[in-house]
């Protein structure tokens, strides 16, 4: 059985993979930054279905400690063989109005936070020649978004960062994939209201509805299983961008 860790998944988009590996048989860390209580929450719901899963509360920016839920994982379930690189915020605002601090706090998170796991996790990738990075970027990641460019910034570097490495490790065995997600109906897209995501789901989106974040969780697990497929960056969008 093999071992995966999902940042970012107490909740939304990482939850809904964490479930769906542990579901599929991955021993599965689900890892968030704050409210535990949720991630315990999903470890007591997947455990009940008869699912491994541990929970590890660490700040991805943070290599120390990201470092320490690695050997934490090694310790409880082996080394992590799939790592689905999820956490990510968004904080839009005019660029004139982005302070230097908020600036970098996006980067450190979205870009520095996969700098640091897949610095964590690849070691033993390239000891067993085997391994699959997943990297979340976003529509933004590929598009320019008005009052986005932080967290449109970082979600191209994601891109960047998934296709160079994908290059750079093919021959040690180890895959690397981009999904690039449209509007999953989150508490990140919140901010915008209702009148907004309804007007969007209308107007913009030509499946006509926001997207579920199991959707999303159903990439994951195709990529996973994808052993031919390295360097690409699958949309989920509901068409948004064609
Ligand atoms: P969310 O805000 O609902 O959940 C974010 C999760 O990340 C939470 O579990 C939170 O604890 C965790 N997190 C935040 N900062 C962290 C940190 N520093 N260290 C560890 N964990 C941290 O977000 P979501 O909508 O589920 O989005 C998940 C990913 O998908 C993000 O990378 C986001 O950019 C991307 N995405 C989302 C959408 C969308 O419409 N929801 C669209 C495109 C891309």
């Amino acid at each position: 059985m093999n071992t995966a860790l999902v940042t970012g998944s107490s909740r939304g988009i990482g939850a809904a993979c964490a479930a769906a590996l542990a579901r599929a048989g991955y021993k599965v860390c689900i890892n968030c930054i704050e409210r535990i209580d949720l991630a315990e929450k999903l470890r007591a719901q997947l455990e009940n279905e008869g699912c491994r899963v541990m929970c590890r509360q660490a700040d991805v920016s943070d290599g120390e400690a990201v470092r320490a839920m690695v050997r934490a994982i090694e310790d409880n379930f082996g080394p992590v063989d799939l790592l689905v690189n999820n956490a990510g915020i968004a904080i839009p605002q005019q660029f004139q109005d982005i302070k230097p601090e908020t600036w970098k706090h996006i980067f450190d998170v979205n870009l520095g936070g996969c700098y640091n796991t897949i610095q964590a996790v690849l070691p033993h990738m390239l000891h067993e020649h085997s391994g699959c990075i997943i990297n979340m970027s976003s529509i933004w990641g590929q598009h320019g978004g008005s009052c986005e460019s932080a967290y449109s910034s970082t979600k191209h570097a994601i891109i960047g960062l998934s296709r160079s490495l994908a290059a750079e490790l093919a021959p040690s065995g180890i895959r690397v994939n981009c999904i690039a997600p449209g509007v999953i109906d989150t508490d990140m897209v919140q901010v915008l209201g209702r009148e907004t995501l309804d007007m969007l789901s209308r107007e913009q989106i030509p499946l006509g509805r926001l997207g579920r974040p199991e959707e999303i969780a159903h990439t994951v697990l195709y990529l996973a299983g994808a052993g031919y497929t390295t360097g690409q960056v699958i949309a989920v969008d509901g068409g948004f961008i064609i």
